[in-house]
């Protein structure tokens, strides 16, 4: 008995505790699609068109508690799946003196450079048609290449409503050089900062602290090499110092998940199932430029090229994005699914913070590489 006691207590304080609010699951609550009746809950997710008159985008706030008495308490509402483009470039040189082989020469080769900016011009129209957003973290070399080689293209990508986001591994360029090389052509870089790794956050955060206060969201923190054990964690939060996977009301930094990270309609179904009340649920997909290859014999380096017949020349990478945005029309339509640069996901967190719930004790974690994912996923970006 003894040791039954504080189960005994433990049972009592949980069964007082959802007494009161007791709720259908999530699940069972749809069900009752075809009832006739508009719940609230039906509304808030935008399903059971045939109960509810007003079909539309799914409420992000608002409307008067249900119960005067719990007035105190969060609105309900589930957000939809804020989904954005992310494209990386990497640093072309390491330390400032040793070449990458497996980087694109950005600053260093002129026609190369020119071939990537004419095939991101191509996907960021292909890609704004579909009304969708790419955030795209340029490190040092790429922005150089942009000054030197194609002075025009950092606006002309903004003009299309993507946006510009500096990332870094900081081996000889700090975020803030990082930052400024934008900037110096031509950028208007947003307050994200990507490319920082797990084990380095806690002493990160503080040193971003001092030296680069302009950055406020966090983007994919990284395990080295994107191995298995990656945070895969799909909502919105602030890390608090101490422990950046837990939320702090207080913190400084808005930190975007990333979701599952994989280019697939399935796992973005997967998130749309598993939508969040209360939350601000994020996807992202992911494409980088050396992915988009040049035709091959037309001068420039094999490592760079593909025939038209491969997946990975640039005009069929453009297409295979453009059926795969167009498979998610349908989820558009309903309103599950909603294009968002990440600037705009981080205010949409600040505007509804009030009514959110941070339920994570512990983050989901990606049982194999990014790599390992992105080839079973079918991406030919590889
Ligand atoms: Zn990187």
């Amino acid at each position: 008995m003894k040791k039954l006691l504080p189960i005994l207590i433990l049972a009592l304080v949980l069964l007082s505790a959802c007494g009161e609010k007791e709720e259908l699951p999530l699940k069972d609550q749809l069900s009752q699609c075809g009832d006739n009746i508009c719940q609230e809950i039906e509304e808030d997710l935008g399903k059971c068109p045939e109960d509810c008159e007003q079909l539309g985008l799914p409420r992000l706030a608002g409307g008067p508690p249900s119960d005067p008495q719990r007035e105190t308490e969060i609105t309900a509402f589930t957000s939809p799946l804020y989904f954005t483009i992310v494209m990386h470039t990497e640093e072309d040189t390491g330390s400032c003196r040793n070449p990458k082989a497996q980087i694109p020469d950005y600053d260093g080769d002129e026609n190369l450079m020119l071939h990537f900016t004419s095939a991101m011009r191509e996907f960021g129209e292909m890609v704004a048609s579909h009304s969708a957003k790419i955030n795209m973290g340029n490190d040092w070399t790429f922005s150089n290449g942009v000054e030197k080689f194609d002075p025009t293209f950092y606006t002309d990508f903004e003009a299309m409503g993507h946006e510009i986001d500096a990332h870094a591994h900081e081996s000889c360029i700090n975020y803030e050089g990082v930052r400024q090389a934008i900037i110096d052509a031509g950028g208007t870089p947003t307050k994200v900062a990507s490319g920082i790794k797990e084990d380095e956050i806690t002493e990160e955060l503080e040193y971003l602290d001092t030296l680069s206060p302009s950055f406020q969201i966090l983007w994919g923190v990284a395990s080295p090499g994107h191995n298995e054990g990656e945070e895969m964690s799909s909502w919105v939060w602030r890390p608090a110092k101490d422990d950046w996977t837990q939320h702090d009301p207080n913190g400084k930094y808005i930190h975007i998940g990333h979701g599952a990270y994989t280019n697939s309609i399935e796992s973005v179904e997967e998130a749309i199932a598993n939508l969040q009340p209360n939350t601000i649920n994020t996807f992202a997909v992911f494409a980088t430029p050396r992915e988009f290859k040049a035709e091959m014999g037309t001068g420039i380096s094999d490592d760079w090229s593909a025939t038209k017949k491969e997946c990975g020349y640039w005009a069929n990478m453009i297409e295979w994005w453009d059926e795969f945005l167009t498979e998610l029309d349908v989820y558009v339509e309903s309103g599950e699914l909603e294009y968002a640069t990440l600037t705009e996901i981080a205010e949409t967190f600040e505007e509804n913070e009030n009514n959110l719930i941070f339920e994570q004790s512990e983050l989901p974690r990606s049982a194999e590489s990014m790599t390992s994912r992105r080839k079973q996923s079918g991406y030919c970006g590889l």
